[in-house]
């Protein structure tokens, strides 16, 4: 089945072919390990993690390349580990051992390469050299900048006018500069700032460059997809290309440009200048499941903004509860099968995930309803092959219930034992039977049910026991 992509260089959604009939390349760009990876960090990672399990199932002859960088040189490190009074490389690596943590917790594969920037500054220097000779870019005082009027492309990845971008990215204006819209390749360190030689003295790359240098590095002058964020598309994926493709003549660099969507709270972008983040590891040790937390990151299309509030996080742990209850009933323990036409259908269509889910409700409904035993099996394969490609239910079922049950009330989350939760939420249907609100106590009952908690009501009361 053809992949099709929305392709932020072409502004159009585009059927995607491999380049190469044997591989397949894809970059991310990874994070700056200064800190905790807030929950706007983890959108991309979770996102483009989807998008590496669906192309290993579409082209199972290809060898899928996916590379996510390490920034770890970036004047933020500098000042954090300045502040924090622990050396660079103590709080880099720190950092990135957390990062990889809370990713793994969130069910995300490891890239195939994660190159770290530090460790490929000459790669960067070759191409500085190179874009110097070719004449994009030139030194000046300590610094090397990339000459923006050079490259007549510039500007086209993000559709921008000079005068847009000069406004837009608030350029420094620089006595070095030739244009203040020309950005930096490399600069100047001094006293305990990071740096190597060059031939343009003691200094450190830029941001921009480091991707292009990786990329090529690992997946050649041209390559098939490269995302992130769509922050990024301006300047820093605009810089990319024209970097890129100016120091290598040949070279269209990425064919696909993918960007994810906003993560927000209350309707703004989540970022840690803004002060209005939570990090992922704060959530999880809220009790809040790697799965539920990548279950809400998959809610929504990966390229609109997504909110993050109670009722997402509660709706989405309910949508597990039924998955994994129906999972648990099917009696299927194996990783998969049988893959739904429609599902694949909608995950070739830009990743359209909603069918998808829909899809699995229907299975889940299904296998609740069908007597037929091997049927239930055939149907929680199918769930289980659908959830394997979003990277979800990979846990047993029932190691899934014991670990209790959230609840979500203005961000606080508490997890309560399924003894206490299943009380109170007795007592709640109760409380709806006394006040004539029925469908307020089939609803309660059918939540129950989703868990594997059948109520009984007796003459003494309403007692439970497990399906
Ligand atoms: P950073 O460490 O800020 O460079 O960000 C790492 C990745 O997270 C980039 O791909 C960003 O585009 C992405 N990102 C940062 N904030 C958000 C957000 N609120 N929503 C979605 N993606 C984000
Ligand atoms: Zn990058």
């Amino acid at each position: 089945m053809a992949l099709t992509l929305y392709n932020t260089r072409t502004r159009q959604k585009e059927s995607f072919e491999p380049k190469d009939t044997k591989k397949i390349g894809m970059y991310v760009c990874g994070p700056t390990v200064y800190d905790r990876a807030h929950i706007g960090n983890a959108r991309p990672v979770v996102v483009y993690d989807v998008l590496y399990r669906l192309l290993k199932h579409l082209y199972p002859k290809h060898d899928v390349t996916y590379v996510r960088n390490i920034t770890d040189v970036d004047d933020k490190i500098n000042a954090a580990a300045k502040q924090r009074g622990i050396s660079i490389k103590e709080l880099t690596e720190e950092t990135t051992k957390f990062f990889h943590e809370d990713m793994a917790a969130l069910n995300a594969l490891p890239p195939d390469i994660e190159p770290r920037a530090t460790a490929h500054i000459p790669e960067m220097i070759a191409m500085i050299e190179r874009l110097i000779a070719g004449g994009h870019a030139y030194a000046a005082e300590g610094h090397v900048l990339f000459s923006v009027s050079s490259d007549a492309n510039y500007g086209k990845l993000s559709g921008r006018t000079l005068d847009e971008m000069i406004a837009g990215a608030r350029v420094e204006v620089a006595p070095y500069k030739k244009d203040p819209s020309d950005f930096v390749l490399w600069k100047p360190s001094s006293g305990d700032e990071p740096g190597w030689q060059s031939p343009w003295g003691y200094g450190r790359p830029g941001w921009h460059i480091e991707c292009s240098a990786m990329s090529t590095k690992y997946l050649g002058e041209s390559f098939d997809i490269h995302g992130g964020g769509r922050d990024l598309i301006f300047p820093h994926h605009e810089n990319e290309v024209a970097q890129s493709c100016c120091a290598n003549k040949h070279s269209d660099f990425a064919r696909f440009w993918v960007h994810n969507g906003f993560l927000t709270v209350g309707g703004e972008k989540m970022s840690k200048s803004l002060g209005n983040f939570f990090t992922v590891r704060e959530l999880l040790e809220k009790g809040i499941d790697g799965e539920t937390f990548r279950f809400v990151l998959l809610s929504t299309h990966y390229r609109q903004p997504l909110d993050w509030n109670d009722k997402a996080v509660a709706d989405a742990e309910k949508s597990l509860n039924g998955f994994y209850r129906a999972l648990g009933m099917s009696g299927y323990e194996g990783a998969g099968d049988n893959l739904p036409e429609n599902v694949l259908s909608a995950l070739c269509n830009d990743m359209n995930l909603a069918p998808v889910i829909e899809q699995m409700h229907l299975l889940a409904r299904s296998i609740y309803k069908t007597e037929n035993l091997e049927e239930k099996r055939i149907l929680g394969a199918q769930l289980k092959a659908i959830s394997g490609l979003l990277g979800i239910l990979q846990k047993d079922p029932e190691v899934w219930f014991q670990k209790g049950i959230l609840s979500t009330e203005g961000g606080h989350y508490s997890i309560s034992s399924p003894q206490e939760q299943i009380n109170s939420l007795i007592e709640a249907r109760n409380a709806a039977k006394k006040s004539k609100n029925f469908a307020e106590a089939d609803r309660i009952r059918n939540e129950l049910l989703a868990m594997g908690i059948v109520l009984e009501d007796t003459r003494d009361g309403t007692t439970w026991r497990r399906a």
